[in-house]
């Protein structure tokens, strides 16, 4: 066991890979935000050697704070999710929200009715278009697939109507 030093961290694939393997050989597959975060620090080679560049608390939105080892693991599960809408196979588990509850759910080890509703989000609009010609993923900003170069049909102008009475 070697503790990080300072200016060290634990980097974020070692939690993307132990989250998997917990996930897996557990009985449901699915783990709450909160129990995920006990088994990282439990872990002797994960929690038993964070440093105090792991343990450096770090500001996140307007007043909050957390320690930086958490703010990995956010980047993990965004990680995730991207590589899960791009098509990615390699992507193990997943995280979503219920209410205030976030939960890790492995993508072959949970039930079916789990795996579904964590996957769902893959339809969620994220600001991207899909290529009919190549299905790249491109951002709702471009004019042509920036993969195989096929224009974009152009964009419809939204109108803004307003019916009266006296139309109908
Ligand atoms: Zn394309």
């Amino acid at each position: 066991m070697t503790v990080n030093k300072k200016g060290e961290e634990t980097g974020a694939i070692s939690f993307v890979q132990f989250i998997e393997r917990l996930l897996r050989e557990s009985a449901t597959g699915v783990f709450k935000q909160e129990e995920v975060e006990a088994a990282i620090l439990d872990e002797p080679s994960l929690g038993g050697e964070f440093g105090p560049s792991d343990l450096r608390m770090k500001k996140v939105g307007r007043s909050g704070k957390m320690p930086k080892w958490k703010s990995n693991l956010d980047w993990c599960k965004a990680l995730l999710r991207r590589q899960f809408n791009q098509g990615d196979n390699e992507v193990k588990w997943l995280v979503r929200r219920k209410g205030k509850t976030k939960y890790f759910v492995h993508l072959t080890r949970a039930s079916e009715e789990w795996r579904t509703w964590v996957a769902v989000t893959k339809t969620k609009p994220s600001f991207m278009k899909k290529c009919k010609s190549c299905k790249a993923r491109n951002a709702l900003s471009m004019s042509r697939c920036h993969k195989c170069g096929k224009a974009f049909p152009t964009v419809t102008r939204k109108l803004h109507k307003t019916t009266s009475p006296d139309d109908m």
